[in-house]
């Protein structure tokens, strides 16, 4: 069986738009965690799911996680 079409989720943070409120942490707990500086860091693939990804974007209130899918 080939996963070669399984695209794998990352997510980059917009450090410029990044207000620290958590909602992404508690979205996708695994996945974002924030740093010495109050702004939230991804934590690398396979910590979390697509959809756990998605949530985590959505709640966010200024809108500074983009998903990647590769
Ligand atoms: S939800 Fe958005 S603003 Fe809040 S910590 Fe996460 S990335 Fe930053």
């Amino acid at each position: 069986m080939s996963d070669q079409h399984a695209a794998v989720p990352r997510a980059e943070v917009d450090h410029h738009l990044c207000m620290g409120t958590s909602m992404c942490t508690q979205a996708a707990a695994r996945a974002f965690r924030l740093n010495q500086d109050g702004q939230a860091e991804f934590q690398g693939v396979g910590l979390a799911t697509l959809d756990e990804l998605r949530e985590a974007a959505m709640s966010c209130p200024m809108a500074a996680i983009n998903i990647v899918e590769e």
